[in-house]
């Protein structure tokens, strides 16, 4: 059966790099093999004291399991222990102990001056910094702890899932420290105590961890134990194909959520970020992605992180989910939205429905800037922009138009919110035009504006529905002051 895990320092807020290696890993594992859908085991790896943090872990665990992509197994799951390499150290110890009394490992006493030492006269020599052996044979009692690496192991290869056929010369490698000491192991230790004795099958992580990935092969061959199979992931870019960072982007997965962007459409996003199918698919159910993922599809090349497209994902899941359950929606978007707006709910979720307004959110946080224009006060507008030149809009023929739409408003009876009326209003409004022989945008522009005040705003008839026909006469007379 597939296992695979997630194994995030906490060191930082979730990275929204590490929710893609979840994700993927979660699809590997739900999508399975002959033998059916596999495991995912969660697991914080927190060797590095200093820069660890519960904040920090609280953080990861509570995103990930918020995405529903935390896994079988872990440190999420009430009961589960040993999840936290802190909570493991006499399991790497006793690995260590085994390493060092088969004399696959040594104690080395080198001082970091001596080091530097070497590393410079390596330098000079241009040969590759890799450390001389000093302590090898010296059978010392103390100090860090290195891997014996043999002379003759020969090339080490693997055959990665997603890059293919891996080589890499074991003279690039040299006897490197898996350990300060017996209770201080380093990353390379912990990782494969904890991938062996977690039954892990594959090891699915981002490109950034190729270098690890032949030491980590050493480490299991040294311990005796089934090297797991490994796939890297192609690296997240900015726009400019650079390595995705703070500077350029947002990165935390907090930093999408309070924006505005629905989990759903996040991980629907971060699915395509390095991964596609045949048919260039866009939106997925969670199922379809279970179904749908193989690694064979994910790309090698770097995948850059196209805010647009994330957008335009998101919009499309507030239009699906206004549609499908408005209820649903307006609990998941009611923090944005009761926010900025006081409003009744029962008319917000009308409007959202509203044809008008479909497909204008990107964001949830685009909600109450879009709605206000309908709610909030006049905002005061210049004058050219309701005499607009683009449309040859004259003084004179403003104030004629606005004389002319107050009269009709005022011979239309409707309820303030009655969608219904809008086509009747859009009608009476359009009929004007022709009577006073102009085009479209010399009446229904200064309409638009009279009633929003802004630039962009919902269509005329919206705006007056929703404003009510008390509002809409108030607001196309202040216009017409405005124009004389
Ligand atoms: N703890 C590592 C990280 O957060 C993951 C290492 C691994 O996947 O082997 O990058």
């Amino acid at each position: 059966m597939i296992r695979v895990r997630i194994p995030p320092s906490p060191t930082g807020l979730l990275h929204i790099g590490t929710v893609r290696t979840a994700l993927y890993n979660y699809l590997f594992a739900k999508h399975g093999d002959a033998d059916g859908p596999g495991k995912m085991v969660f697991r914080i790896e927190d060797t590095d004291k200093e820069r660890s943090t519960k904040e920090y872990e609280k953080d990861i665990i509570d995103g990930l399991v918020r995405l529903g992509i935390a896994g079988d197994e872990g440190i999420h799951v009430p009961g589960d222990k040993g999840y936290r390499q802190s909570e493991r150290t006499d399991v790497y110890k006793s690995d260590l102990e085994r390493l060092l009394k088969e004399d696959k490992a040594y104690y080395c006493e080198c001082s970091k001056e001596r080091l530097d030492q070497m590393r410079a006269e390596q330098q000079a020599k241009k040969l590759a910094s890799r450390y001389d052996g000093t302590c090898r044979d010296k059978g010392l009692k103390s100090g860090v702890i290195r891997l014996r690496v043999s002379e003759d192991r020969g090339d080490i290869k693997w055959h990665d899932l997603v890059r293919g056929e891996m080589v890499i010369h074991a003279r690039e490698l040299d006897d490197f420290v898996i350990a300060r000491s017996l209770d201080d192991p380093l990353y390379h230790l912990t990782v494969v105590a904890d991938d062996h004795d977690m039954e892990i099958t594959h090891v699915i992580r981002g490109e950034d961890h190729i270098s690890n990935t032949p030491k980590q092969i050493l480490l299991f061959e040294a311990l005796g134990w089934k090297v797991p199979a490994f796939a890297h992931l192609p690296l997240i870019l900015n726009e400019d194909k650079s390595k995705l960072s703070k500077r350029k982007n947002k990165v935390s997965l907090n930093d999408y959520l309070e924006e505005g962007y629905l989990p759903e459409a996040i991980l629907n996003f971060l699915a395509l970020l390095g991964w596609n199918t045949p048919d260039e698919q866009e939106i997925f159910t969670m199922e379809e992605l279970i179904e749908k993922f193989t690694l064979d599809r994910v790309h090698k090349g770097g995948a850059v992180f196209d805010v647009k497209k994330l957008d335009w994902i998101n919009g499309e899941y507030i239009k699906k989910m206004v549609a499908e359950n408005v209820d649903e929606f307006y609990r998941v978007a009611k923090p944005f939205i009761e926010s900025k707006l006081n409003e009744d709910p029962a008319l917000i979720k009308k409007i959202l429905q509203d044809p008008d307004f479909e497909g204008r959110f990107k964001k949830l946080s685009d909600i109450p800037e879009g709605l206000s224009p309908l709610f909030t006060a006049l905002p005061d507008y210049p004058l050219e922009l309701i005499a607009r030149e683009k449309f040859g809009i004259t003084s004179e023929m403003l104030k004629k138009v606005l004389k002319k739409v107050i009269e009709v408003t005022k011979g239309l009876e409707w309820e303030k919110g009655d969608s219904n009326k809008s086509q009747m209003i859009s009608e009476a409004y359009v009929g004007i035009v022709e009577t006073l022989g102009l085009k479209n945008g010399q009446v229904l522009w200064p309409i638009r504006v009279a009633l929003s005040g802004l630039e962009k705003s919902p269509n005329f008839a919206t705006l007056a529905v929703y404003l009510g026909k008390e509002e809409t006469l108030a607001r196309l007379k202040k216009a017409l002051q405005k124009a004389s």
